[in-house]
This record gives C-alpha cells, sequence and structure tokens, in this order.
C-alpha cells in the first residue's frame, strides 16, 4: 500500500539528501496539468510552469515528461527547453542530443492506420467519443459520452481490434483505450532507456496518475513512485491526495534538491522541516 507522499518527508528528504543525481518522470494530463474534458483544452498552469523551468536548470536532476501524447503535442504544450520528452506511451523518447523512435514494422504501421479508420468511421456519429491517431498510437476518449453507453464502446473497441488481427496492445486509462503499434513500449521502458542514457547512478522519481503509469512504477522498484490520487491497486511507493497536490509537490523538490549530494554528516532532517526556501516560495 502507498504511503501518503507528505506523511513521509523525513524520510524521502533523506533519500533525496543522499542521492548523486535524481531522475524526475512525470506524467503530463492528470499530473502536470488538470484533467479537462477534450484533451485539446489541457494546459500547463504558470506556477507549475515556473517550477519545473527552476528544476530543469537545477544541475542535480534531469527532468523528463513521459506522456501518451504524441511527443510534438506534448513538447508544444511545455515548450521547456533543457528536458527530455517521451510520448506515445515509451514509442518516442528525445532532447535536444538523443532520440529514440521505437521500430515499428510498415506491415504493422499500415493496420494502424487501417484500424484507426475504422474506429474513426465507427464512432463519427458517436456524441462524445473522440479517436485521436497519433501515429505508433490511438487513443479512443469517451470521457463525453453517457455513461450508459461505455459498455458498449468498450464492446465495439475490442471489435475492431479484434478484426484488426494484430498483435496491438489495448490498455485502458482515465475514461481513454490506448492502442498501442509496439507491445514491447510503455512508460516503464521509456523511464529505463532514460536511466541508462543519463547514467550517473541516480535516483528515479515518478509522479503519475493513471493505470498506464503503473508500468512506469513497476519498472523503478529503487525510485521514489507517486501515483496522483490514492488507488487501491498500485505498485506506487507513495500517493498525493489530488492533482493540485503536485505544485507543492514540485515546491518541496525544487527547495529539497539543492542539497542533493550533501555529505551524510550534514544531513539534518527533522519532520516537518523539509521546508521551501525563499527562492522557490517567490515562485508561488
Ligand atoms: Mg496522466
Amino acid at each position: 500500500m502507498s504511503l501518503p507522499f507528505f506523511d513521509d518527508l523525513p524520510n524521502l528528504t533523506e533519500r533525496l539528501v543522499s542521492a548523486v543525481h535524481l531522475d524526475v518522470f512525470l506524467d503530463f494530463d492528470g499530473t502536470l496539468a488538470p484533467l479537462v474534458e477534450h484533451p485539446a483544452d489541457a494546459s500547463l498552469p504558470a506556477v507549475t510552469r515556473r517550477l519545473l523551468e527552476a528544476l530543469a536548470t537545477e544541475p542535480n536532476v534531469t527532468l523528463a515528461i513521459i506522456s501518451g501524447r504524441a511527443i510534438d503535442d506534448v513538447e508544444h504544450r511545455l515548450g521547456i527547453e533543457n528536458i527530455f520528452y517521451s510520448g506515445n506511451h515509451g514509442h518516442e523518447i528525445r532532447d535536444a542530443a538523443l532520440r529514440f523512435q521505437a521500430p515499428i514494422p510498415a506491415s504493422a504501421q499500415a493496420a494502424m492506420r487501417a484500424l484507426a479508420g475504422t474506429l474513426t468511421k465507427r464512432f463519427q456519429t458517436t456524441s462524445g467519443v473522440l479517436v485521436e491517431d497519433k501515429g505508433p498510437t490511438i487513443s479512443i476518449h469517451y470521457r463525453l459520452a453517457p455513461e450508459a453507453e461505455w459498455p458498449g464502446i468498450a464492446r465495439m473497441v475490442q471489435e475492431d481490434l479484434k478484426a484488426a488481427k494484430h498483435p496491438f496492445r489495448i490498455t485502458h486509462g482515465n475514461k481513454v483505450y490506448e492502442i498501442r503499434a509496439s507491445t514491447e513500449c510503455d512508460k516503464g521502458t521509456a523511464c529505463r532507456w532514460l536511466c541508462e542514457q543519463i547514467g550517473q547512478d541516480a535516483l528515479p522519481i515518478y509522479v503519475g496518475d493513471d493505470a498506464t503509469d503503473e508500468d512506469a512504477f513497476a519498472a523503478l522498484p529503487e525510485g521514489i513512485t507517486v501515483r496522483v490520487k490514492p488507488s487501491g491497486v498500485t505498485l506506487a511507493t507513495h500517493h498525493l491526495d489530488d492533482q493540485a497536490d503536485v505544485n507543492r509537490f514540485l515546491s518541496w523538490l525544487a527547495a529539497t534538491v539543492k542539497r542533493v549530494g550533501e555529505p551524510k554528516t550534514r544531513v539534518q532532517s527533522r519532520p516537518g522541516q523539509a521546508g521551501t526556501s525563499n527562492a522557490i516560495a517567490n515562485l508561488l
């Protein structure tokens, strides 16, 4: 069972200060950005942006956004430099220097386009369902559909997936079905790839709000993993009460990261003393 994050601050502060480097992985929708009815309307709050920009300049931190959105979409919504972006559930990763693109056979790409076309046609007259063709993945959002229609929508998605006759993977997130071209890519594989590239024996930290973030929680057993909103079924070590607490988490992180790599003899971690530096307080 996960622990309430802010009840465990003395222990968490000590782990951070003892680390040599931090790899900080953050989901976008429902974590950095509040969930909205239409995915096109999601945006990064100004306070969150300032906190991320401050973290991105810290030499002891590598920052990565791990999203199910297409990589261009998520990068456009943040536009922060000197950080990694991963899109399409680990199919794409890049920063200014490094680049990963999951190899998808031509036959699978063709089958994905055909499936996206079938689903789009299928749901074009269903009110409240949005089919998003994102290249290596397809999202079927149904947040705006009447609840009575949700079982029927699930059945239709499964039918079309079965007819595609391809070993695509389907996952169920927060009012969204995700179909992926590669059965080997997920948010966990993205994090492991980044940990390997970054090196430095870093402490990984991951924050996410959805079922697809569980792959990352599972892939980072040595890390601090945080589920936004408590969940009965999670592999995360900790949880935040809700999305509004993410800024409080980022403030704590930005203040504490200044002490990463401090000699252990100087660690002064007392309950409730993780604190917020004046510099960070000014950002809020
Ligand atoms: Mg999310």
